[in-house]
């Protein structure tokens, strides 16, 4: 049986922004997850990441290309599949605050996603406790709201809500990046450990290649809509291939002042995904840019074992 719980086929997600302008928010995305790891995924405000697991999990529709989850594309499921469907792939968001209904309590944010189980008012009750003890929070938090938490509460508060329906896939869009640096780690470490109890598949984005590192087992790297480049954690900091993953990987410091690294400063503007550059899309910001990158699209391809790069110094 293949290990793919998620296949990511071509897909492809534009919106029309009028005056017959088409935004390439994700444009042509390849690539699987399997079960039990975590895919980190990384680039810059407006690269499309965040569009990309939207439309996985279905709060978009799909342009083109397809999601299988399970084997099953699941753009085409409907009825007790798709029901399936959104139990299983549940999404952690950015902004706990924003994520959460202020005016309801924490026993009713959490149970939202129970109650078509039709469970009994004590078993109700008795699970969201149980839940609030897995991430870290108090039984006694049940009957207050959101604005009675710390930020890093909040998103233990979004992680139970998420867990209430038992998924197997987790979305966490950018979770740790609007809390305090002292809070990141802690809410790292627990979905970690749930992984670890649950056997859990986390997409986990990013916008900073230091806040995916220690949690994935594979990282992917977004430009403009295109993924560039994709490898385990150790070897893409090892050994990153693409020109822009080279440049976001210089930027991060080294703790060891032994350790010297040639920081590249990217040049101009990251270009809006309306109006892209031809051939490479990175083309206009590499300081490794050749004649033939503004005439063709380089192609993603393994450049060595489960190391995938879209960048013509490689083919
Ligand atoms: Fe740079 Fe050309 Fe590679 Fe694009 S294809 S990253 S422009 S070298």
């Amino acid at each position: 049986m293949s290990q793919a719980l998620v296949e990511v086929k071509n897909l492809k997600k534009h919106f029309e922004i009028g005056n017959g302008v088409t935004l390439k928010a994700v444009d042509g995305v390849t690539f699987t997850i399997n079960r039990g790891e975590t895919l980190g995924l990384v680039g810059e405000s407006g690269c499309g990441k965040s569009t990309l697991g939207r439309t996985m999990i279905r709060l978009y529709e799909n342009t083109d290309g397809e999601v299988l989850f399970k084997g099953k594309n699941a753009h085409r499921l409907k009825g007790k599949e798709a029901e399936q469907f959104h139990r299983d792939v549940q999404m952690i968001f950015q902004d706990p605050q924003a994520s959460l209904n202020p005016r309801m309590t924490v026993m009713d944010i959490i149970a939202e996603g129970l109650d078509i189980h039709g469970l009994s008012r004590g078993a109700r009750a008795d699970r969201v406790k149980e839940l609030l003890e897995l991430v870290g929070l108090s039984k006694e938090h049940a009957n207050r709201f959101p604005h009675e938490f710390s930020g890093g509460q909040r998103q233990r508060i979004g992680i139970a809500r998420a867990l209430a329906v038992e998924p197997e896939f987790i979305i966490a869009d950018e979770p740790i990046s609007a809390l305090d640096v002292s809070i990141q780690a802690q809410v790292v470490n627990l979905l970690e450990d749930l992984q670890q109890d649950r056997g859990l598949t986390y997409l986990f984005i990013a916008h900073d290649l230091s806040m995916v590192k220690h949690i994935s087992t594979r990282i992917g790297v977004m430009y403009l809509g295109k993924m560039v480049e994709m490898a385990n954690s150790f070897e893409l900091y090892e050994k990153p291939l693409h020109p822009y993953t080279q440049a976001l990987l210089s930027s991060i410091p080294i703790p060891d002042p032994t350790i010297k690294r040639e920081r590249i400063i990217l040049q101009g503007d990251l270009p809006s995904p309306a109006n892209a550059p031809s051939g490479c899309v990175f083309r206009t910001r590499c300081p490794k840019a050749m004649e033939q990158c503004a005439a063709q699209v380089p192609e993603w391809q393994e450049a060595a074992p489960n190391h995938w790069v879209a960048c013509h110094l490689y083919q």
